[in-house]
């Protein structure tokens, strides 16, 4: 199958900066991906980039099998089929609702198009407001027409650059929720820029993470979570701190909370120092643990509290203990280690000093 969006060693530069270097990944059709990473790191360039509005200084991008940007190559981006969706709405202030869908798709005839307009201003629940200015609608309202304006015309491809950032925090999961239902029921393929990674997490399928330019890792939300493929990738990625560790053998690793069993990564010998991922989901609370550690912070999130325990050496670690367990600060809390498989990295630092040693 051809897939509907593929970027091939794509390098995007700047007169003075490379803001991308060499990022490949493709999307079949249907699918829904994030690309998440820390500010300047090249995310909206290679958005842009898609879009035709940055041109690549090597590499190609490919919509729907047709080559759209190389350094020979720079299709339009109004005759690349896609639509775009910005942090800042971007509507025609001057323009109705319906007008300002209708804009998109200005080639229909007029019945048409005012049927087109209607069923997507009905799929993004805003027929009533048809006759509306931007300026009468809420932000969210604002973003749903911009929504509407960029589905119209039934893109190939769906673009949106942090679409969801000037909301506050309600009505972003909601709206979040909203558009993935939409672009799900459309079948619309679709790529999300954020630095938010719960919009991440509750939009996407696949996650690309940049750092520096370059793509980092691409996988799905669920391996990217849990079986991050660097340091990099582990600390923007959710919370967690690392223990040390020690390698026994290839699945074998020893820290202070036990003898941790999993795959141990390529190179590291017996005696290997290593830093092992615990995540505070991988803490559980248990009663009945003779393991123990004190609690040194407590925050509050509502269905959860994120408790901050200090182990016997003073290494710190998180656990996430459902809010009914409701534990004073000082008290030693039980607990027990629920890795479902081990994310270790070579303890690069302890290596150099243990070789500076020898
Ligand atoms: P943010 O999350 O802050 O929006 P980003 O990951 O989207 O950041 P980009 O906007 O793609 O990052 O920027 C990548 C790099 O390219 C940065 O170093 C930025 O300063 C530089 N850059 C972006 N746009 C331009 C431009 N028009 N001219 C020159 N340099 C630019």
């Amino acid at each position: 199958m051809t897939p509907l969006l593929e970027i091939k060693n794509v390098r995007c530069d700047y007169q003075d900066t490379t803001a991308v270097v060499d990022a490949s990944f493709s999307l079949n059709q249907g699918a829904r991906a994030c690309l998440l990473g820390p500010s300047g790191c090249g995310k909206t360039t290679l958005l842009r980039a898609i879009a035709g509005f940055v041109p690549v200084s090597s590499g190609e991008i490919y919509i729907d099998g047709q080559l759209v940007s190389s350094p020979d190559v720079m299709v339009a981006p109004e005759h690349r089929q896609l639509g775009m969706v910005f942090q800042d709405h971007a509507l025609f202030p001057h323009m109705t609702v319906g007008d300002n869908v209708a804009a998109g798709i200005s080639s229909l005839a007029n019945k048409a198009r005012r049927a087109l307009v209607m069923t997507t201003l009905d799929r993004v629940g805003l027929a009533g407001k048809i006759h509306h200015y931007p300026h009468e609608l809420s932000g969210g309202q604002q973003q749903r027409v911009a929504l509407a304006r960029a589905l119209a015309p039934r893109p190939k491809l769906l673009l949106m650059d942090e679409p969801f950032s000037s909301l506050d925090v309600e009505l972003r999961e909601r709206l979040s929720l909203q558009v993935r239902e939409l672009v799900e029921n459309t079948g619309t393929t679709c790529i999300m820029v954020t630095h938010d990674q719960k919009d991440a997490f509750s939009f996407g399928q696949e996650l690309g993470v940049m750092g520096e330019g370059k793509i980092v890792q691409w996988d799905s939300t669920y391996e990217v979570y849990h079986e991050p493929n660097s340091m990099f990738v582990a600390d923007f990625i959710g919370q967690g701190v690392y223990l040390d560790g020690k390698v026994i053998d290839d699945h074998t690793v020893k820290t202070e909370l036990g003898e941790l069993k999993g795959k141990v990564p390529l190179g590291c010998r017996s005696g290997c120092p290593v830093k092992v991922l615990v995540r505070p989901d991988d803490v559980v609370h248990d009663d009945e643990s003779t393991l123990t550690a004190r609690i040194v912070s407590r925050e509050f999130h509502g269905s959860n509290y994120m408790y901050t325990l200090e182990l016997e050496s003073g290494t710190k670690i998180l656990s996430m203990v459902h809010s009914h367990h409701r534990h004073a600060m000082g008290e030693q809390l039980g607990i027990e280690l629920e890795l479902d498989h081990l994310v270790v990295f070579k303890d690069l630092d302890a290596q150099a000093r243990m070789q500076a040693q020898a």
